[in-house]
Order: structure tokens, then sequence, then C-alpha cells
């Protein structure tokens, strides 16, 4: 099940979970297995020229390892103990970008099955708390399992719908970073279907209930006193679910403004969103996916004047 579009393949992405090992160790693991380490990618190009049991560390993300489109590692010991994580590369920008500190406290608002949320925890140094909520029990658990293998302990996972969680409550008062990672049509998916992700049909009253609901999310994760960043991301590749969702709660949200993200990153939101990424399997060698980043901004200390 390679997932091969308009003859390119996406590369398979392995992050390294950092809570159980190092980049280090499992480079090492792995030539002593017979695979052979390229260093470390120096262009985007460099990620599709992989073959056989070649592999490099990705030029963006420091824990992420690629190998060809070939490459299955289900069965690997390495991913069964959970030292290695099987994530695309566009799925461990929000965490990466987020970047919450050790010690903080953290909600992952939509987060089953949790390959975020294991990867905010690694980040975190397994330290602070973490905030999780899903609305899917069968998710929830399937999510028990991995953050289980992977180490995680700085979690409190709820079976809760995230727009029924107070944000005033005392349990929230120090949350000062959120991912929001809503349910999406996923139209960025490649092993989805075999055309264009641009081209698929779509149901018009799908995609308008969806970005209703991401709306709904985005707007409710802003009334968290202490919020300081928030990361938005969707596996969608429609503006519907993406620009016009962000540009819509800063409509409204006049508190919060857009970060610029990875100057180097090849693409970006739609204009005028700009300061967003999107990505592609042409242009990143990816799935289709899209990420924002909001902070809020200083309120402006009147009485100094
Ligand atoms: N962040 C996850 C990860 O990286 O593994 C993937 C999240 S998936 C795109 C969206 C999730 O949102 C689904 O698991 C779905 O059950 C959950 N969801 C949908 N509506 C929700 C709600 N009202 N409150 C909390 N979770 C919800």
């Amino acid at each position: 099940n390679d997932f091969l579009l308009l003859g390119v393949e996406i590369p398979r992405y392995v992050r390294v979970n950092t809570l159980k090992t190092t980049v280090e160790d499992v480079i090492d693991y792995l030539k002593r297995e017979g695979f052979s380490y390229q260093g470390k990618a120096n262009q985007l190009g460099d990620l599709c020229s992989l073959s056989g049991k070649t592999f490099m560390n990705d030029l963006h993300l420091r824990d992420l390892l690629v190998f060809s489109a070939k490459m299955d590692f289900h069965n690997h010991y390495l991913y069964k103990a959970g030292h290695i994580i099987l994530q695309d590369k566009a799925s461990c920008l929000p965490a990466y970008l987020l970047d919450p500190p050790v010690g903080g406290h953290v909600i992952d608002a939509c987060a089953a099955p949790g390959n975020k949320t294991s990867h905010l925890a690694a980040i975190m140094k397994n330290k602070g708390k973490l905030f999780a909520f899903d609305i899917d029990t069968k998710r929830l658990s399937t999510m028990s399992t991995l953050l289980l293998r992977a180490g995680v302990t700085c979690h409190q996972l709820a079976n809760e719908d995230f727009l029924k969680v107070d944000p005033l409550s005392p349990a929230y008062k120090d949350v000062t970073h959120i991912l929001l990672d809503p349910s999406c049509t996923g139209s960025g998916m490649v092993c989805l279907h075999d055309g264009n992700p641009e081209e698929q049909e779509q149901d018009p009253e799908r995609l308008k209930a969806l970005a209703g609901f991401q709306l709904r999310c985005l707007n409710h994760s802003l009334k968290f006193p202490k919020l300081q960043h928030l990361v938005y991301s969707t596996c969608s590749v429609h503006c519907q679910e993406n620009e016009e969702v962000v540009s819509a709660c800063l409509e409204k949200n006049s508190d919060f403004r857009l970060v610029h993200l990875l100057p180097e990153w090849p693409e970006r939101g739609c204009d005028p969103l700009i300061q967003c990424l999107r990505a592609s399997t042409t242009k990143t060698f990816t799935h289709g996916f899209f990420v924002a980043m909001l902070e809020r901004q200083a309120t402006p200390n009147t009485e100094s004047f």
C-alpha cells in the first residue's frame, strides 16, 4: 500500500520517540541491521532520492528519519517497543511548531489516536500536564495503548466533547498552549483515494458542517484565559476548512494574531494567510495538510503612559 500519486511517491517518515531513545541510538541500531545512513538532507528533493535500505535525517525536523516509500516498519522491534512512531512528516508539524514548554500545561483538544499527543509529551519531556480530549470511545482506547507503548505519563485522557469543556474551570487555569486538530474531510490523505486530492468530489453539506464545527472548536479554544499559543491543523486541502476557518476566527478575536511559521517552508497558506503552512505530495513530499499558529497579542500597558 505505497502512497503513489501522479508518479510521486511519499517517503516513509519515522519519528524517533525521544521519551524512550535518542536519534543517535536509532541510527546506530538500524546501521547494525544493514541500513545505510546518508546524513541530514540538504534540500527537499533529497527526501525522494532514497531507495532500498538507505535513510537520512529530515532537513526540518531533527527527530524525524526518512526512508524510501517501500519501507515498512510495522513489524519492526523499534516500532513494537515504542522507540519509533510511524507518522507522516506533515502530521509532525503541529506539535513541533507549538513547541510547548517542559512542565507546561497543554491541551490536545481532539486527540485520538494520539500521535500528536505523544509528540507533545516528548517535547514536554513528560513533565507538566497534557490534557487530551476525544469524543470517540473506541479511538480513545486505541490511544491508551499507543500512549502506553510510547511511555507517555504526563497526560490526562478524557472522553469528553471539547466544546463542552469549561475554559474557566480551575483545572485549566494554567493552560498556555493548545493543539487543535479537529475532524476534517481528510481530503489531503493520499491513501483514501486514487485521484488528485483537489479534484475529489466533495459533499458541500458535509464540508459546510465540518467547517462550522472547526470554527466552533477554534473560537472555544481561545476562551482559555491564560492561552498564549494555539496550533490549528487539518489534513484537508479545502480552503473552507483551513484559511476560511482561521480568518473567520480572527475576525471575532482581535486579541489574537497569526504567527509566521517556518519562513523556509516552500508551501504557504492561500493568500493573504501566507503566515500559515500547507503541505502536499508534490511540493513537500507529504500528505496534504494545513497548519496555522495563533498567538495572543500583548495587551498594551496603558498605565505606563
Ligand atoms: N490529533 C489526532 C492524532 O494526531 O492522532 C487526530 C485527530 S482526528 C483528525 C480528529 C479527532 O477529533 C477524532 O478522533 C474525533 O473523534 C475527535 N472529535 C470529533 N469531535 C470532537 C469533539 N466535539 N470533542 C473532542 N473530540 C472530537
